[in-house]
């Protein structure tokens, strides 16, 4: 299909009454709708458990996409393309009413056929809707048919490849969207561009001119209420093996030959390939782990992972990850990617830091500070935009050199909120461009990886847990990771964008 031609299509959501389909399918689809990219020609089927009718489900509609809406006449139309059906996704029987439901909405529409099932449930029911949509004759149909499955995909690779097995009897390899929602960030998106677009970049992009990468994610929030699925995942699963890897794939892989789908997720499988396997007794030496204790942020107190709601009180499980990632081939020999993720922490940010080697001789030698390495600072969120780290001559001094940085912050110069990831993942999947879905292999290869961090972690309790408070900066652990190669985190306060 061209891309700009507007899709038309049925969607049908399963687990239409949640927090993923109200806080972000239903606003993303909205703004889709506001900016003219869905045509006309598209309807919505919400399946859950309770019994909802047509109008009900339309008002859930209205109330979730009202505070983005300029417009109430638009919403009100936009919601007539939504349509419920209450429905137990283990019972055989509904299976054959939304068949019947999704025929008669494709021929009201025209819809041509066309199908996407997004599954915004949770991950145990995944194997057993795409069966049962094969089984009970909603795949077969005369358009596109493709599955979107929400993350965690799987538990580790046997989970991962049983899950995979099944929902493969139903839809084929190119026609399996799994969300991975950072590849949708504008700024993730961003890292192709700044290094395959850029002269100034690419010669310098590896081990003669890179010292060390480091990518980072951390979070304020808690566990909240997840402690039920949390305790079973850890930020090993929950964010290492699906989006630092996916944000590290797309730092170190080599320039595709084309920008197509097959060719950009082959070179980041080879990256994902390429990774040195940590194991054994090397596990505690390249990966810490951490958990948060009470603590305070912003004069709040907040309780310790141990005692958050569904958590066991003497928990083992990881909130807080360091690892240091060495990707053995030759563009990247020697250099380490340090990545680190967890939650409780003091700032709310995600960056990466490209930190370039030291120039071979210093002639400012003598100026009071050292002269600073180059650093080009990608801001993920929640500012956006890049910042080039350089040393220059302010004017009126000697000859001194003087830190100084070039910003371009994405928000302040576009003047608008840029378009919400789950936006830009549902158009993609709408005019079939799979670019930013994980592909199996690169699931694959990510779980053989944690898989062996996980075997250790999971048979060896930490004895110093909890080991940073809620609102700290995370465990000292990380630091000691990183000083141990001469290395330092660099300081998020010292990388803020400049906006104005
Ligand atoms: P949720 O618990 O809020 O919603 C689950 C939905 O599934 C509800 O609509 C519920 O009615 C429906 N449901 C449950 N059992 C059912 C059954 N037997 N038959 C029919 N419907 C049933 O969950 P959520 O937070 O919306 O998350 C959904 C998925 O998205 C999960 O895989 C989660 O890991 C993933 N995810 C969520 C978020 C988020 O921000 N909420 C972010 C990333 C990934």
């Amino acid at each position: 299909m061209n891309t700009n031609e507007k899709p038309s299509a049925l969607i049908i959501i399963f687990g239409a009454t949640g927090d993923l389909a109200n806080r972000k399918l239903f606003p993303s689809l909205y703004r889709l709708f506001e900016k003219g990219n869905l045509s006309e020609k598209f309807a919505v089927i919400g399946v859950a458990r309770r019994p909802l009718s047509n109008e009900q489900f339309q008002q859930n509609i209205k109330n979730s996409v009202q505070s983005s809406a300029q417009e109430q006449a638009l919403v009100d139309e936009f919601a007539t393309h939504f349509y419920y059906h209450s429905h137990d996704v283990t019972d055989s029987a509904s299976y054959a009413s939304l068949k019947k439901m999704a025929e008669d909405l494709d021929s009201h529409y025209q819809l041509d056929g066309n199908r996407i099932f997004y599954l915004a449930m949770a991950p145990e029911f995944f194997g057993t809707i795409a069966i049962h949509l094969k089984e009970d004759g909603l795949t077969m149909v005369d358009g596109f048919k493709r599955l979107v499955i929400e993350k965690p995909f799987g538990h580790d690779l046997e989970s991962a490849k049983a899950l995979n097995k099944q929902i493969r009897k139903a839809f084929s390899e190119n026609e399996i969207y799994r969300i991975d929602h950072y590849l949708g960030k504008e700024m993730v998106q961003n890292i192709e561009v700044i290094r395959f677009a850029n002269a100034l970049f690419e010669p310098l992009w590896n081990n003669r001119y890179i010292s060390n990468i480091q990518v980072t994610s951390s979070e304020t929030l808690g566990v909240e209420e997840r402690g039920r699925y949390y305790e079973k995942s850890g930020a090993l699963r929950d964010m290492v093996q699906n989006h630092m890897f996916q944000m590290v794939a797309l730092l170190a892989m080599e320039p595709p030959i084309k920008l197509t789908t097959d060719e950009i997720r082959s070179e980041k499988g080879r990256v994902l390939k390429a990774l040195r396997p940590i194991e054994g007794n090397k596990v505690n030496e390249y990966f810490i782990r951490g958990q948060y204790g009470a603590g305070d942020l912003n004069g709040k107190t907040l309780l310790g992972y141990r005692e958050e709601q569904m958590v066991d009180p003497r928990s083992n499980t990881e909130t807080y990850v360091a690892g240091k990632l060495m990707i053995d081939n030759f563009r990247w020999a020697g250099v380490p990617f340090y990545i680190r993720t967890g939650k409780r922490l003091s700032t709310k940010s995600t960056k990466i830091v490209i930190q370039f080697k030291d120039i071979p001789m210093n002639l400012y030698y003598q100026t009071e500070q050292a002269l600073q390495p180059n650093l080009l600072v990608i801001h993920i969120q929640p500012e956006e935009g890049i910042t080039l780290h350089l040393n220059a001559k302010k004017a009126g001094q000697s000859l001194n050199a003087t830190p100084i940085k070039l910003n371009f912050a994405n928000k302040g110069i576009n003047g608008l909120n840029t378009p919400e990831a789950y936006e830009k993942l549902l158009d993609d999947c709408m005019h079939g461009d799979a670019t930013n879905f994980t592909h199996w292999d690169e699931v694959a290869l990510s779980w053989s990886f944690v898989d062996k961090i996980s075997a250790v972690w999971e048979n060896t309790k930490e004895e110093n847990f909890p080991n940073y408070p809620a609102g700290s900066k995370g465990p000292k652990a990380a630091d000691e990771l990183l000083e141990k190669d001469g290395f330092f985190w660099w300081p998020m306060a010292d990388l803020e964008v400049e906006t104005c």
